[in-house]
């Protein structure tokens, strides 16, 4: 199968890239680098250095034959997204437009597209579902909201089948340390704990330890990357042989606290990695746990390497060669 990742450069891009050449995929990465870096490519993978805005680049690219493409391609910080929404409107949403109308003047066919828990915002009940309401607390799950709709219009319109993944807090590093690139300035629990360790910076912050949870810190449901990479690899198969379109929530199923993180953190890597408890942040909700009942049922897939210690230890692995004197 020759598929094109559109993000391939990122975080999560670079670990789903690599689970298809494992799997013996044809890859193309298509990414401008502007969060995603050169150290995640492939030497197997051909890239495409093109924006996602520019649609001469996307469908000369498309033009070149494709069984499926997955898009990864999107700004994704909620607080930012409330004080620069124009620039989620274009990126995220004239961005994905421009990405089907290529696709389906292509004839791509299938689309595997990384969505969101955020599409849900405050959870009403626990586990969250797929039929769980969506109403999005910011305009980052407003945006991914809409590239699903679209996705179903160009479904219908358009014959263009797609797969939307909801990932709940995606976290760790490959196992065999085969991705190398880390996140500039992030705002994530993980690499945000990692660079404490790592004595990048001086402290963690803890955003309220007075919620209604047992250790008072918010509890979320953290799922390995290689997990996601997994899921869109098995999602690019179904699409293709089933012919049908789905939505699912991609997590571990299982809620881990900050507190709790950050003592697992000081267990592995041996560092102290200062903390202090500060002001609750706003948006926040006290916990959010996932079932992924339906990726098991739709795709046979569950999160196997989603364990505190295997998230920590494969994220340290990479911030210690990189940071650690
Ligand atoms: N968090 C924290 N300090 C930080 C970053 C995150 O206490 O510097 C908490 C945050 O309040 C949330 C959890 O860690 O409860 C996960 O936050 P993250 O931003 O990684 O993901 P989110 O759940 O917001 O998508």
């Amino acid at each position: 199968m020759k598929v094109l990742v559109i993000g391939g450069a990122g975080y999560i891009g670079s670990h789903v890239s690599r689970t298809l050449l494992d799997r013996g995929c044809k890859v193309a990465v298509f990414d401008n680098l502007s969060s995603g870096c050169k150290e995640n490519l492939f030497s197997e993978a051909e890239f495409i250095h093109g924006d996602i805005l520019d649609t001469s680049a996307l469908s000369n690219t498309m033009n070149s034959g494709f069984d499926a493409l997955i898009h990864l391609a999107a700004f994704k910080a909620a607080g930012e997204s409330m004080t620069h929404p124009e620039k989620y409107s274009v990126n995220n949403i004239t961005g994905t437009l421009n990405i089907l109308n290529c696709a389906a003047s292509a004839k791509i066919g299938a689309v595997v597209f990384s969505s969101s828990a955020a599409v849900y915002g405050e959870p009403r009940y626990l586990p969250m579902d797929e039929e769980h309401p969506v109403n999005p607390e910011n305009y980052y799950g407003f945006t991914k909201l809409e590239m699903e709709r679209f996705l179903d219009w160009y479904d219908k319109l358009k014959g263009i089948r797609y797969a939307a993944l909801r990932y709940f807090n995606a976290a760790g590093y490959d196992s065999a340390g085969r991705v190398t690139g880390l996140e500039r300035n992030p705002n994530n629990l993980l690499p945000v704990i990692m660079e404490t360790a790592a004595r990048v910076r001086e402290k963690l912050e803890i955003f309220g330890d007075d919620w209604d949870t047992p250790d008072g810190t918010c509890i979320r449901d953290y799922v390995h990357v290689s997990d996601l990479a997994e899921a869109h690899a098995l999602a690019l198969e179904h699409l293709v042989s089933q012919s049908k379109s789905f939505i699912v929530n991609l997590g571990s199923e299982n809620g881990i606290s900050v507190k709790s993180m950050l003592e697992t953190a000081r267990e592995v890597t041996g560092r102290p990695v200062p903390a202090v408890v500060v002001d609750r942040r706003p948006g926040d909700p006290a916990r959010v746990v996932a079932s992924s009942t339906k990726a098991k049922e739709i795709l046979g897939w569950k999160a196997r390497s989603s364990d505190v210690r295997t998230l920590i230890a494969s994220t340290w692995n990479i911030y210690q060669k990189q940071f650690s004197s």
